[in-house]
């Protein structure tokens, strides 16, 4: 048994010496099974989050009303999860209310997909009702129970199938496939914030190229935030080969091969409910990348942009054109740290030293000259020295 499941067998052991059921679940005992490495181990138990807090002394309330807990374990926190079942949902919807049973086998027949519905007790034994380690054999994803009626459940299922296909590279069962054709408008009634973390999980997976054209051929991208008349882009993106690309660069060459325009980009972005900060990052780069498609780097803009910017736009661009992700890169890290400085606050002059040279008050006429000071000591006419930069200033100022 791997080493982070070898570690929570204490835990697993405290909760069934008070009389409750609990086992390892979910992903981490997929990904186990796939000898992938394992980030979080998942617990699920018969006791509810009231029992729990009984046994344990360090809990934290994440998401009491879906079960879940977080005990605090020799350090490590751990997602302990009642077994329940979501018996009603309402609009296709996570149900509001869920209930907790004392049945392993119900609490597995609730979740999504056969490979994600297996357990493990603490001996390594696997409890394993819908065939979940034959379909990760077979490395396919199927649902547990009718598709259809899993997908009028939660449509979110619909979203999670095939970023699971990005990730994993398993195929997608031919009737859980034509159930997510059939089902695909239900996708309509989910939040998007669920929507946009199944998205980002399936921009990052390795099978991406063949997920983005999935959601066009499932009819799924109709029904994503500002996607409506993407089927084109996204099957495009199959001629790019981008799996080496960050989520944020992901982003940006789908907004690049949407050809979303700079001052629509934000309200796509918007859509998404991608944070402030996201979005501004990501509408940078892209009007790098619009750039760089066209010109090369300049002194001014490798100075503007950062190293992190320039690295980045410089990778989406070879993707773009077909060329190997890091071409270049040495190049132009090289010729960044060659520049006199990297910041304007390395600038060995400021608004009050150019206050006392001219003898003016404040004014925009402060920013003009900064600028132009930074650009002639990028551009090595002058030397990045106070008494160098004044002797500049002022002689430019003669002519
Ligand atoms: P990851 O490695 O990306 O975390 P995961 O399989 O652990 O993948 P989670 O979203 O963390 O996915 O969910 C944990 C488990 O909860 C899943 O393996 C699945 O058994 C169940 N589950 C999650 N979302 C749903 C859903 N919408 N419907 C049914 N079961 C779900
Ligand atoms: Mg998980």
């Amino acid at each position: 048994m791997k080493e982070a499941f070898q570690k929570a067998i204490p835990l697993l052991s405290k909760i069934e010496e008070a009389g409750y059921e609990a086992y390892f679940v979910g992903g981490s005992v997929r990904d186990c099974l796939l000898h992938k490495e394992i980030a979080d181990v998942d617990i699920a138990t018969s006791a509810t989050p009231e029992e729990l807090k009984e046994i344990f002394s360090r809990t934290v309330d994440v998401g009491i009303e879906h079960g879940t807990i977080v005990v605090l374990f020799n350090g490590v926190p751990y997602e302990v999860t009642t077994f329940r079942t979501e018996s009603e949902y309402i609009d296709f919807r996570r149900p509001t209310e869920v209930q907790f049973i004392r049945s392993l086998n119900e609490d597995l027949k609730r979740r999504d997909f056969t490979m994600n519905a297996i357990a493990m007790d603490k001996h390594g034994q696997f409890f394993d009702p819908f065939q979940g380690r034959e379909a990760i054999k077979e490395r396919v994803i199927k649902t547990v129970g009718n598709a259809e009626d899993r997908f009028q459940e939660d449509a979110l299922r619909m979203m999670r199938a095939v970023r699971f296909y990005s990730q994993l590279d398993f195929k997608i069962d031919d009737t859980t496939r034509k159930a997510i054709i059939s089902s695909s408008h239900l996708l309509d009634k989910i939040s998007v914030e669920r929507k946009l973390v199944e998205f980002e999980k399936l921009l990052a997976g390795k099978n991406r190229i063949n997920a983005l054209y999935a959601l066009a051929e499932t009819e799924l991208y109709r029904y994503l935030p500002a996607m409506k008349q993407r089927n084109e882009g996204l099957r495009k993106i199959g001629q790019y080969d981008c799996f080496q690309l960050t989520v944020d660069e992901m982003w940006v060459l789908l907004l690049f091969i949407f050809e979303i325009e700079d001052h629509e980009s934000e309200g796509f972005l918007k859509l998404w409910k991608l944070s402030v900060k996201k979005t501004k990052k990501i509408r940078q780069l892209l009007k790098w990348l619009k750039y760089r498609v066209d010109n090369d780097w300049i002194e001014e803009y490798l100075f503007e942009a950062g190293e992190g910017y320039i690295s980045s736009t410089e990778r989406i661009k070879n993707v773009l054109h077909n060329q190997s992700v890091d071409l270049n890169l040495n190049r132009l890290k090289a010729q960044y740290d060659l520049l006199p400085i990297k910041q304007r606050s390395e600038l060995q002059v400021s608004g009050t030293d150019l206050q006392e040279w001219f003898h003016k008050s404040p004014g925009p006429w402060i920013k003009e000259k900064l600028e132009a000071a930074e650009k002639a000591v990028l551009y090595k006419q002058v030397n990045n020295r106070r008494d160098s930069l004044k002797e500049w200033l002022l002689k430019c100022n003669l002519n």
